[in-house]
């Protein structure tokens, strides 16, 4: 036997303490709920729900209003960690439990006796509000009902509720809703209201044009439709803005379960059952991040986009769907909340109903703009003569004719693969477009220039960037202004 063998029988030991999510999911009732248990409560965010940074990592029950609620140990277990922030979670705790799960209860108003004079001895020791402790295992136990703590308001809270995490032992995040607690009650299917087509690239179109188009939908029981026809040609990617109902409530909560079919074939399919933190910033990437930052509409997208790390996703490929026929092709997405309750939307598009061209909507002054690697560009022609227009990128001069029009518009199309336009000329007025380089994903790299220089980390971009800077001069008050790219 050689030397080191004993070695990874030992590590064998410590891995088989970490039980596979979806078998902790078989506990059913180890867990008390930790606001009124046993009586009917109703939550204000569901865990995977979209924010604005990251996906929602527990519950949030509400707590009428008000404050000072009695907030109860969910299982046998000990103190690990006490922590109060200003912002965050403010006053938050984290109970481990025997079967190597954790709870963690946050923004609270106060702890229990106990733990609170604990937590001041600590901070006059430390000389600081803030602290992070973890107290010795054992050091304090709890049973499972005891009273731990007063619901609150703490930290970024805008109002009074606990938010409730349970966690298995390496930290990562799971749906306390998949244990079943009958407080929380779901008769409710998932709403899907409006579907997103999006073209991926310059030679894609939808109902002609290139972009992204919005429809709705109507609602017949749990069955959804699109109102009108849409044509689509080349790559496209379809989104949803969709939620889920519970009974008695009219908040929107997230979207766990959703599964997308082309031509009965599945293409994509997310089940949010488990993520870690480390995943969690993929949701500027799972969901249409331009999009969200314009309208606070928080999509689904139905296709992994270039960057997506997350291990949601069933399903071979990107999901981006690619139509070169005019024949007519059938789309199934259904939903499903962790309760069951199912709903699903049907369209085919291609088919027999033209699809109407929409003006596309531009921001007051924008005349150009940058959509993953295509630069789109229009012109206002009115009742005169439509032109074709100039761009001048790697030092030569092309001519540009219109890619569509639509309402006296004439819209452009340039790929940025082939190259950073410097200018373009609109039959005699001439706008500089900015670009100064391709930064690429993945990698270091540095951007250097006369007045300033850019650092990228290996994970600051999730793809290929074609990064616009440039320099303004507020005469009021004497100042440079040093701008690059968006928001
Ligand atoms: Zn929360």
């Amino acid at each position: 036997m050689s030397g080191k063998f004993p070695w990874l029988l030992v590590v064998g030991v410590f891995i088989s303490f970490t039980i596979p999510s979806d078998d902790i999911y078989d506990q059913k009732g180890y867990y008390l709920f930790p606001i009124r248990p046993g009586e009917i409560n109703y939550l204000s965010g569901s865990m995977g729900e979209l924010r604005s940074t990251h996906f929602h990592s527990g519950i949030d029950i509400k707590t009428g209003g008000v404050q000072g609620y009695n907030v109860y140990a969910a299982a046998d277990g000990f103190l690990n960690r006490v922590k109060v922030s200003t912002g965050g979670y403010g006053k938050a705790i984290y109970i481990q439990h025997p079967n190597n799960t954790f709870t963690v209860y946050a923004h609270l108003r106060e702890y229990s006796k106990e733990v609170a004079d604990y937590v001041k001895a600590q901070q006059y020791r430390k000389k600081s509000y803030v602290v992070d402790l973890f107290p010795k295992k054992g050091a304090f136990t709890f049973n499972k009902g005891d009273i731990i703590a007063a619901s609150g308001n703490t930290g970024s809270s805008s109002a009074p509720h606990l938010h409730f995490e349970i966690r298995d032992g390496n930290h990562r995040i799971l749906d306390p809703l998949r244990f079943d607690f009958p407080e929380i009650r779901d008769t409710r299917e998932p709403e899907l209201r409006t579907i997103a087509f999006k073209t991926m690239d310059a030679d894609s179109r939808v109902n002609g044009q290139f972009g992204r188009i919005v429809f709705s939908t109507s609602r017949e029981g749990n069955l959804f439709k699109l109102n009108e026809g849409v044509n689509l040609s080349g790559r496209i990617g379809v989104e949803i803005y969709a939620f889920d109902r519970q009974n008695d409530t009219n908040n929107r909560y997230g979207l766990p379960c959703v599964e997308f079919y082309h031509n009965d074939s599945l293409i994509y399919s997310h089940h949010i059952k488990v993520f870690s933190f480390r995943d969690t910033r993929n949701l500027l990437v799972h969901t249409n991040y331009p999009h969200m930052a314009n309208t606070r509409r928080r999509f689904h997208k139905l296709y992994i986009d270039d960057g997506n790390e997350l291990p949601f996703y069933e399903g071979e490929g990107n999901a981006i769907i690619d139509i070169n026929d005019t024949l007519s092709h059938h789309f199934d997405i259904k939903l499903w909340d962790v309760k069951g309750n199912f709903s699903q939307a049907n369209f085919v598009v291609n088919n027999s109903i033209p699809g109407e061209s929409k003006s596309p909507v531009w921001k007051r002054k924008e005349h150009y703009r940058v959509t993953d690697n295509t630069l789109e560009l229009y012109t206002d022609y009115g009742d005169g003569e439509l032109n074709h227009i100039t761009v001048y990128a790697n030092r030569f001069s092309y001519e540009l004719e219109p890619a569509y029009k639509i309402d006296n518009k004439a819209y452009y199309l340039w790929d940025l693969r082939d190259g950073l336009p410097d200018s373009v000329d609109y039959c005699g007025s001439i706008e500089d477009l900015h670009f100064k380089s391709t930064i690429p994903s993945l990698t270091d790299f540095s951007y250097f220039s006369d007045k300033m220089d850019l650092e990228f980390g290996k994970r600051t971009l999730f793809d290929t960037l074609y990064l616009q800077t440039w320099m303004d001069f507020d005469s009021t008050s004497n100042r440079e202004i040093f701008n690059f790219h968006d928001q």
